[in-house]
């Protein structure tokens, strides 16, 4: 049985799969939208896949990873290979409609809920389990891959997502219990599943159960121990390589060790990067090391790494070479940038080149170092031109850093500032704002493609964005709300309109990597110092005050969500990073003070997502995500108002250091979780003004004047009425304009509603 597979020497965890092109994401929208049959939407698929196998196999992996293809989401997949869907989608007849029901709603339904896959910025969709679920295997989508990839003559590796981790990242709906007390059931449904692979003949089987190396299970030690154990027991079954990334060894993978599983995967470059020791567990065992990074952008050190796989080989049964996760987090190649200089490209490797440098590693493990000598020398050459490259090291930066944050980096107290904010401003009780974006319109996407393309000039795009700001301008005049914004039309995305005029960062041309289903962004790369050679956002917002008498908020993207939407340069700690970007960020704060801007927002979104993996990290990250905020927000006079915009989480980890960033005005998503937020914000000491998203921003629903004064009114049962702001739940970029309109008409008459008492 099992024992007998022939060990593989390397390979990658997962790939891409939206195409270099991004051809999945075409052929996807145009099937959503009726314009493609099924059969065409397939064989785009089909020959992505066939692609990246032959690829794969071309680079000289010796086992490839099979099943990671997806439509839309793996653990959306996983859930109809286990039959957990949810059942208000199972009427559908179409197995590929009830799919997309499941993952994007239809008429009828809602969709899953979606959330960040680790801490990865991708996203993932929320299995239901509810209590009457019943777990049957439905293999097509797997067995069907293999069949592909068999006529290929791939050695193909099946790839699943373990049983811990669905349910561990699965939510119990309808009253049932935690997903996890379902565990004993689901495993007989992979034992089935394991028995089918064998009868096909696979000789082995990725299971991926990052949740053993994160603290998201308290008991995942025992659980890993029985199910692989079951798992191990089963007399028919192809061998099973246990995948664990994300997290540095744990407990948990000592347990699996002790099962019969014949290899795991151990994550070499998460966390601290800590030394693979010798693990008396793993003696028996094909380690798959993971010592190239599948998440960030960065060439391996190829010295350090066939040091580690060196002295694992003295620990395990074999080593097997490996990137440290699906390399889904990555863009496709390097080869699609013809815009990068050639140092900083000689620091880089994408998924292709990650690919290059896992076979690499296995010949030199195998055959000797001097077999790669020539790229372990590119590989150093690359990492020392780090230390002579000017653009990495700016001692002004780094010395007026310093200076500031020797000097405190702290505003006045919270009192004054309200009193000189409210002198300056004089705002009606409830004042009522937005978040920043008004509806991305195609006049909006034809003048950026038309700049793109040549067809018009700077000055030609920049007399559109100042006529659509003037527009939203208008808008939001005639329908009265207090605080205006110029609602971002030059910006088409809150992180890459700033690296793009930011030193120390590279904006690739193609970098593409999926965010959730067809959703794909680009990361920009942050390689150096960062610097803010001219002011970035000044003549935009100045143009929009100069059109009115209200106060209109300048909008800034903070620090921490600036670092998070990017590839980070991992040579020095990210706090240092994050305080060389918040210095731009003030320094822009500043600039527009002095040009007359009386309130400015910093947005946060992202300060959750951050937030590490391990209870013991969570600290240290807090801190510096709050000093780097208070850096970018304390070079203001008291009489300046700063707003920041929290959004897209759960905030209970992370309402202390929410309360600790002593913004004047906190706008925050609430509509959802019917303002419990506030309470939360009051139990941390938090004792600023809060705006609570009083409507759902994600929904084309317009909510109605009762229903959101319905909630001010709960809003003011926790905080007074000097403290409340109203507004949406989030920016309006994806909502239309129609829908904008009524619903801040609503928002306007129900403030005014609450304030006549
Ligand atoms: N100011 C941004 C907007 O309104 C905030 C976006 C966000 O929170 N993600 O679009
Ligand atoms: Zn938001």
């Amino acid at each position: 049985m099992s024992t007998t597979a022939t060990p593989f020497s390397a390979t990658i965890l997962g790939s891409p799969r939206i195409g270099p092109k991004r051809e999945l994401k075409r052929a996807l929208e145009k099937y959503w939208a009726g314009r493609i049959e099924r059969a065409e939407l397939e064989s785009v698929a089909a020959s992505l896949r066939r692609d990246t196998w032959e690829s794969l196999v071309a680079a000289g992996l010796d086992s490839i990873p099979v099943n990671t293809f997806s439509y839309y989401d793996q653990m959306l997949d996983t859930a109809v290979l286990l039959g957990a869907l949810p059942t208000r989608v199972n009427g559908i007849a179409d197995d590929l409609d009830r799919y997309f029901a499941a993952a994007r709603g239809d008429d009828e339904n809602a969709p899953l809920e979606m959330t960040k896959w680790f801490d990865t910025n991708y996203h993932y969709l929320v299995p239901e389990i509810g209590p009457e679920a019943i777990f049957t295997l439905n293999p097509a989508k797997v067995l069907g891959e293999l069949e592909e990839a068999r006529a290929q003559g791939i050695p193909a590796r099946p790839v699943i997502v373990g049983p811990i981790t669905f349910l561990a990242l699965s939510k119990a709906v309808d009253g049932a219990e935690a997903p996890l007390a379902r565990l004993g059931d689901l495993v007989e449904v992979y034992a089935e599943l394991l028995e089918l692979l064998a009868d096909k003949g696979i000789e082995w089987v990725q299971i991926d159960e990052p949740v053993l190396v994160t603290d998201i299970v308290d008991n995942a030690a025992e659980l890993a121990e029985r199910t692989y154990t079951r798992l191990g027991e089963l007399a028919k079954r192809p061998s099973v390589f246990a995948a664990t990334y994300f997290g540095e060894r744990s407990d948990a993978l000592a347990a699996l060790a002790r099962t019969p599983v014949e290899a795991i995967g151990v994550d070499l470059v998460a966390g601290t990067g800590a030394a693979p020791a010798a693990v008396p567990e793993l003696a028996d065992k094909l380690v798959v090391a993971g010592v190239v990074d599948g998440r960030n952008i960065w060439r391996t050190d190829l010295e350090a790494a066939l040091g580690s796989l060196s002295k694992l080989l003295g620990s395990a049964k074999t080593v097997a070479v490996s990137t440290s996760c699906s390399t889904l987090h990555v863009p496709y190649t390097l080869d699609a940038e013809n815009d990068l200089d050639a140092a900083l490209r000689s620091r880089l490797a994408f998924g292709f080149e990650k690919v290059a440098e896992v076979v690499a590693l296995a010949r030199g493990l195998k055959d000797g170092r001097e077999t790669i000598s020539a790229e372990i020398a590119a590989s150093n050459a690359a990492l020392e031109s780090r230390t002579s490259d000017p653009r990495l090291h700016n001692g002004q930066v780094r010395e007026r850093i310093s200076a500031i944050v020797a000097s405190g980096a702290k505003r006045g107290p919270a009192d004054r500032r309200r009193a000189a904010q409210q002198g300056r401003l004089k705002l009606p009780a409830l004042p009522t704002t937005t978040i920043g974006s008004y509806p991305q319109t195609s006049a909006i996407r034809i003048a950026r493609a038309e700049l793109r393309s040549g067809k018009i000039d700077a000055a030609e795009y920049e007399r559109r964005m100042k006529a659509e700001i003037a527009d939203v301008i208008k808008l939001q005049e005639q329908l009265g709300l207090d605080v205006l914004v110029h609602g971002e039309p030059e910006r088409n995305d809150m992180v890459q309109y700033f690296a793009e005029q930011l030193d120390g960062f590279f904006a690739t041309q193609n970098g593409w990597v999926q965010s959730y289903g067809s959703r794909c962004v680009r990361p920009p790369i942050l390689y150096g110092d960062v610097g803010r050679p001219e002011p970035m956002t000044v003549e935009w917002i100045t143009y929009a005050q100069s059109l009115t008498a209200k106060p209109v908020k300048g909008m800034l993207t903070g620090p921490v969500t600036i670092l998070a939407w990017s590839f980070v340069r991992d040579d020095q700690p990210l706090a240092d990073t994050a305080a060389q970007v918040a210095l731009a960020i003030r320094d822009e704060t500043v600039d527009l003070q002095a040009a007359g801007i009386a309130i400015i927002q910093v947005d946060e979104p992202a300060l959750r997502e951050l937030l590490p993996l391990r209870s013991k990290d969570k600290e240290a990250y807090l801190n510096w995500a709050v000093d780097a905020f208070r850096l970018s927000t304390s070079g203001v006079d008291d009489s300046t108002q700063i707003h920041t915009h929290l959004c897209y989480s759960e905030f209970g980890e992370v309402i202390g250091a929410i309360a600790d960033l002593d913004a004047d005005v906190t706008s925050i998503e609430a509509a959802r979780s019917h303002m419990e937020v506030l309470d939360d914000l009051n139990a941390a000491g938090f004792s600023n003004s809060v705006g609570p998203g009083v409507y759902d921003i994600h929904s084309p629903r317009v909510p109605g004047v009762e229903e959101i004064a319905a909630l001010l009114r709960e809003a003011l049962d926790a905080v007074t009425a000097e403290r409340l702001w109203v507004n949406p739940d989030c920016g309006l970029k994806t909502r239309t304009t129609d829908e904008v309109t009524e619903s801040l008409k609503h928002l306007v008459a129900a403030a005014a509603e609450v304030r006549r008492g």
